[in-house]
This record gives structure tokens, sequence and C-alpha cells, in this order.
């Protein structure tokens, strides 16, 4: 079982508790589309690394097997200390690369372009980390650290920095000097000059001392959180791509073949002088930004908010069940949840393909449930099936009505 569908309700507990406090002292923490989106992400990351995260284990597991030059207990205390130590500073290099590699960045963008500072923040998680990331974790395996070290100091790693993504806990002293917390890790998510590519350790921020990106949080500069090159959408596909597909366009684009490669290893940001030239960019002022808000009708906020609720329930039982289906049912159920929340991104987005991509989904679940599939595999009762099934007919009504509502301004919207 993943052990992060145990984390589940803990998160949504400590969300409601940052919404709690910040009601108290009157500040706003959340955006309703920016948290969907952000939580929609880290679901979505959790519900395809299913599959990916089995790849990176598998190398993980041959290079442990064939090219280890200890064999490390799994038993001793020692190890596990040493195995949290040795990942906590390979994820300092694997982060800080992470921010000075285009091609890592591509990855790890995710993570950063909200334009809030929240909880839901922490959830924002990239859906292709997989394909370089196993890399920098590789000398943990040829040191002997067995496999179930590296999976659980990796989950301590990761669920460690939840809490310190909040803007609800100020300044802790010395602790704000050896440990990642609230307040160094706001900066590690500022786009101000000083605070840029600064602050990346997991655990300990100790590293960051250690190797010149330290700096510490200054009251008189308030920290503006988001990318320089602004995402402006909520949909999150688009969000896990935009940074290849900029790559990818530069690469088409340049001359010579040695910036068709280069760009790719180059820091963020970085671009081929004649492609730079045929289409600049303006330049990033963190000042003068825009936040990106659609308006969105309160109707379909309500409808969004429900579904989403009723996605979370969904996400959880497919990471729950997915590795254990048929493998047609489990790939069928990740794609139906992410296309689920694809649909719900284009409402937020006010798109006008937004009721035709929602009543898709809600069509084909119900239509599996009516020509006697069940709900992708699971082995309910006929009772539980007719609730879904009565749940589905009355989200489509909602999306039905919500599409014959809105408004139509020519050409005012996107398709
Ligand atoms: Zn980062
Ligand atoms: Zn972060």
């Amino acid at each position: 079982m993943n052990p992060i569908v145990y984390a589940i309700p803990v998160f949504f507990a400590l969300i409601g508790l940052e919404l709690f406090v910040a009601y108290r002292r009157r500040v706003r923490a959340y955006d309703f589309a920016d948290a969907v989106c952000s939580i929609g992400l880290g679901a979505m990351s959790q519900v395809s690394g299913i599959f990916s995260k089995l790849v990176v284990l598998a190398i993980y597991v041959a290079v442990h097997e064939h090219l280890r030059l200890f064999s490390l207990p799994a038993d001793s205390v020692a190890v596990w200390l040493s195995g949290l130590l040795l990942y906590d500073f390979l994820y300092y290099w694997h982060h800080r690369l992470g921010h000075e590699v285009g091609v890592l960045w591509a990855a790890h963008v995710v993570h950063h372009q909200s334009e809030e500072f929240n909880l839901s923040t922490a959830l924002r998680q990239t859906s292709s980390g997989f394909l370089l990331g196993w890399l920098f974790y590789l000398p943990m395996a040829v040191l002997g650290f067995p496999p179930l070290v590296f999976v659980a100091v990796g989950l301590i790693d990761l669920l460690y920095q939840y809490w310190i993504h909040t803007e609800q806990i100020g300044r802790l002293g010395w602790f704000d000097r050896v440990f990642a917390s609230p307040s160094n890790h706001r900066v590690h998510h500022g786009v101000n000059d000083r605070y840029l590519d600064k602050n990346y350790g997991g655990i300990l921020i100790l590293w960051d001392r250690l190797f010149g990106t330290f700096i510490d949080e200054d009251a008189d500069e308030p920290v503006i959180y988001g990318t320089r090159a602004p995402l402006r959408r909520y949909d999150p596909v688009w969000s896990n791509l935009e940074v290849y597909a900029a790559l990818a366009r530069d690469a088409w684009n340049t001359r010579r073949w040695r910036d068709k490669l280069a760009l790719w290893w180059k820091p963020p940001g970085w671009r081929p002088a004649d492609v730079a030239a045929a289409d600049p960019r303006p330049a990033f002022d963190p000042h003068t930004r825009p936040r990106y808000a659609p308006a969105v009708a309160r109707g379909v906020q309500l409808h969004v908010a429900v579904q989403f609720a009723l996605l979370m329930l969904i996400g959880a039982d497919c990471l729950a069940r997915a590795e254990q289906l048929p493998l047609a049912w489990g790939l069928g159920y990740v794609a139906w949840a992410m296309l689920s929340l694809v649909a719900l991104c284009a409402w937020l987005e006010g798109r006008r393909r937004a009721p035709a991509l929602d009543l898709l989904r809600l069509g084909a679940a119900l239509t599996m449930l009516l020509l006697g599939g069940g709900w992708f595999g699971a082995a309910w009762g006929l009772p539980v099936l007719a609730a879904i099934a009565l749940l589905l007919v009355i989200s489509i009504a909602a999306a039905v009505v919500l599409a014959l509502r809105r408004p139509r301004p020519a050409g005012a919207t996107p398709a």
C-alpha cells in the first residue's frame, strides 16, 4: 500500500489548521483556483508515479544488486541515520541542479509555478521528475544502502518539507540556520533578485551554508512567489510541459547544432542569440507582474469544489488500488483521473471546452457503470455502485446547467 495514502488526511487537516490560523489573523492565505491546481498537480504526480516509481526503483535495485561496494544491513540504526543524511545531501545537489540546468528545471518548475505560498504549494510536485531524478541517488545504491532504506528516507525527506510551506509560521531563531524552515523556504520560492536560487536544503539548510547558497529572509523585502517566466495557466498537463516545450521550440528554431544541444543543460532562461533576437522576451519585473487570476463564476466554483473533493477521494482509491489492478484497468483509472483534473482546471481557466471535457469524463464513467464494468475493477456491491451512478447523474446535470448558463461574449473566451 502506498504510504502517501495515509498522509493524505494529515495533509488536509493541516491545510484546515492553516486556513483557520489565517482566518483568525485576518490575513489571506489561499486562492481557491490556485489551491485546486496545486493539490491536483500533487495528486497527478502521485498517480502517474504509480508506474514511473517502479522504473526508478528497478534501476536502484539493479545497481544495488550488481554494483554495490558494501552490503549495509537494513536493521541498523546507523545505516538509517547515515542513509537519511546522505539522501539529504544528494537531494541538495538534485534540487540545486534542478534550478541550474534547463532540462532539470523543466521537471522541477512545477513546484515553483504558484504565485501563492501555503501548504498546498508543498503538494505541487512534478510528474516528470523520474526521468532524470534517479541519477542523483545512485551513490546510495553503490554504497550498499538497501532499497527499503532508500525508499523510506526519500519519503521522510519529502514529507518533512510539507510543513515548511507556510506564511503562518515566522522566524524560528537558530532553527532557521540549521534546518529547512518556513522562513528560509519562503526565500527559496522567491523571484526577488536577492532571493533567486537560494536555500535548496530538504531537511538540513546547513548544506546551503556549506556550499554558499544560503540567504536569510529579510523582513524589509517581502518574498514575491512564482517563476520568472509566469505560467499563467491552471492546466496540469501544460504545467508539466511548459519548460520542455519552450526548450524544444528554441532547439528547433536555433541554427547552430551546438546551441540546439547546449540549451538543455544551460541555466534556465538561457537562449541562443539568434532565437533571443528573433523572438525577444520582455524583461521580468516581479513588482509589476500581474497576478494570474481569471474570474470564475460562483456556480462554477461550487461545481469545481464538489467535483474536486470527489476526485480527491477517487485519487486516494486510485493510489491505493491501481497497482493491484490488471494493467489495463490501472492505466485506464489513471488516465480517467487525469482527464478529470484537466476538465476541472479548464473550468477554472474559463475555457469554452470545459463543459465538453467534463461531460466526456462523467459520461465515460457512467457508461462503464451501466455496461456492468463496475468502478475501475473495484469489488464493490450494488448499493455503492448505485450511489456512484446517482452522483454521476447529478454531476452531469450540474455540468449541463453551468454550460447553458455561461455568458458567451463573442471572441472573449479562448477555445
Ligand atoms: Zn526549488
Ligand atoms: Zn518548496
